[in-house]
């Protein structure tokens, strides 16, 4: 855990942290995970994380953000005349401004989704935004830091997800699924963590145990460069 992650915010905010966001990127690229997978989406990135996960791949949005109005970041989401917008970090809802972000862009006309790391209470999501969900294995180094409350939070259209890094997450997981019965209720999204686990080697132990989840590869890492940020 890093040191005090909700402090940093609100040095960041000063007194601002219900009409501002403190922000690290906001882009357009192609949504590369969950069921939406293969749209255009706009991506906001917000700052800052409570988590430090073995695999993370945006590190960068630990500390690098600057603090924007709401409708800065409306007017600037907006102008690129994209109807999914995904709200992810960093952890989006350690920002105390995120539901009103997400309400406004409701109110847009926009499909909106929050990823989020699984640690935060997420029935702060006003109705109709979506969640997914992570649930952190034991390969990430934060599996004590989940809430598992959050899966009986989950509505319809949420979506919940595993990163896996070995084959001893996958089994953590699968057991999970079962004994939870997660499938029943929500979509599940395995995902094989980039260069650690091979896809090829994930769709079999899915297939092995006749899983009913859905394999899911970063797209994203595959379009571009896997270390190329704002994609
Ligand atoms: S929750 Fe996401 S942003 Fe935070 S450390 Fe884990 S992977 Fe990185």
């Amino acid at each position: 855990m890093p040191e005090n992650p909700r402090l940093q915010l609100l040095q960041m905010l000063d007194g601002r942290a219900h009409s501002h966001l403190v922000v690290n990127e906001i882009f357009l690229s192609i949504q590369g995970e969950s069921t939406h997978a293969g749209r255009p989406c706009v991506f906001v990135r917000t700052a800052a994380c409570n988590l430090r996960c073995s695999y993370c791949d945006t590190a960068y949005a630990f500390h690098e953000g600057r603090a924007m109005d709401l409708n800065e970041v409306l007017s600037q989401v907006l102008a690129l005349e994209t109807r999914l917008v995904e709200l992810t970090g960093g952890e989006p809802l350690l920002q105390p401004a995120a539901p009103e972000l997400c309400r406004r862009l409701l109110a847009a006309g926009r499909e909106v989704l929050v990823e989020t790391s699984g640690s935060v209470d997420i029935s702060v999501v006003p109705q109709g935004a979506h969640v997914i969900l992570d649930v952190k294995t034991p390969g990430s180094g934060e599996e004590a830091a989940n809430d598992y409350g959050n899966l009986a939070r989950l509505r319809p259209g949420d979506e919940v997800k595993f990163v896996l890094v070995s084959r001893a997450d996958y089994e953590w997981a699968r057991d999970l699924v079962r004994q939870r019965e997660l499938h029943r209720h929500t979509t599940v999204l395995f995902s094989p963590a980039f260069r650690l686990v091979a896809p090829v080697d994930l769709a079999r132990w899915i297939n092995d145990d006749r899983l009913p989840v859905r394999l899911n590869l970063q797209l994203h890492k595959y379009i571009w460069p896997p270390h190329q940020r704002g994609v």
